[in-house]
């Protein structure tokens, strides 16, 4: 899309990762943007308290973020904007809008396959697999990526599982999948990145943890980079001293992220990270005060 081409204003239904792309993307560009997200909170799958910040940002960046309120339908008007039917605590609100975007979750794109017919069971997450990636109800059949009921619906797991359908396929079932420590990002301004275990997941758990948090804006990284909201939350389970769960949100997180993946893929001990000398001043120089 040209950036001549941009409406005035967009609504983005649904306020996951998409939507906060895509509504920071579009900000910056000069469109009123808006998100509209049936939940009380919004990227669920994140920390609560950094996305509390994030959506602090994404507001003071001019982004209406409108929670508990769910999209019921959508009718053009006679003018040619859209009018956007929803609910919110039992009230019906409308909302009008020059674009809608559907960013309310994907599903597999699989009707026209007809599974069913071939005996290949399937679900809502896509194709029921067993741990070599084949079909549990018909053995001629693999499926890998957002098809496959298996691992997050991301590009590296979707390429991770083709490697080992396509290994299992060619040579047999001998390289069961294993994905591992996955960090994910919301590629926001600022990023707010992710990866383990979530501090609500650790305590459901019952894991012994220290969790390590602090809005870093003033430290000198935010201030170098002039990012308005920088934060960080660590976990770091008691005993083995490794890091259960890292959540950033501030420049390069979406960078910094993956030294947190390497500490915990090597169960390498928070004291050891610690130890390590980063270049600076980088982003990942501040990991040492987050542990
Ligand atoms: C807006 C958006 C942003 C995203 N951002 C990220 C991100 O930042 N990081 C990340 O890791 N993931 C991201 N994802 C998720 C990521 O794109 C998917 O998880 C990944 O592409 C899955 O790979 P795949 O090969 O399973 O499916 P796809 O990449 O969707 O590829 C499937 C291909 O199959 C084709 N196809 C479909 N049906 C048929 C058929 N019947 N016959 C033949 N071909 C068919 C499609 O045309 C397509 O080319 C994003 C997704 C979206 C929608």
């Amino acid at each position: 899309m040209e950036l001549a081409e941009l409406p005035a204003d967009l609504t983005l239904i649904g306020g996951g990762y998409i939507a906060f792309e895509f509504a920071h993307l579009v900000a910056r560009c000069g469109v009123a943007a808006r998100i509209l997200h049936r939940g009380v909170r919004p990227l669920e799958h994140f920390d609560a308290d950094l996305v509390t910040h994030l959506v602090t940002a994404s507001r003071e960046a001019g982004i209406e973020v409108v929670l508990d309120t769910a999209v019921t339908g959508i009718e053009r008007e006679p003018g040619g904007r859209l009018r956007l039917r929803a609910e919110s605590g039992g009230q019906a609100v409308d909302y009008s809008a020059a674009m809608a975007v559907h960013a309310a979750g994907r599903e597999p794109n699989l009707a026209a396959l007809d599974l069913d017919r071939a005996g290949v069971a399937h679900g809502p997450a896509g194709v029921t697999v067993n741990e070599f990636l084949q079909s549990t109800s018909h053995p001629d059949v693999y499926a890998v990526g957002d098809a496959a009921a298996s691992g997050l619906p991301l590009t590296p797991v979707a390429a991770k599982a083709a490697f080992v359908a396509a290994s299992n396929l060619l040579k047999g079932n001998h390289t069961p999948v294993a994905y591992g420590v996955v960090p994910t990002t919301v590629f926001s301004h600022p990023p707010l990145a992710a990866v383990g275990l979530s501090e609500a997941e650790a305590t459901r758990q019952g894991l012994k943890f220290t969790a390590k948090s602090e809005l870093t804006t003033d430290w000198f990284t935010a201030r170098r980079l002039r990012e308005p909201v920088s934060a960080y939350k660590v976990l770091v389970e008691e005993g083995s001293g490794q890091v259960l769960g890292a959540h950033l949100l501030g420049p390069n997180a979406d960078e910094v992220i993956n030294l947190f993946a390497v500490a915990m893929h090597a169960k390498l001990p928070a004291r050891e990270l610690q130890k390590l000398v980063f270049a600076y001043p980088t982003s990942a120089s501040d990991i040492v005060y987050m542990l």
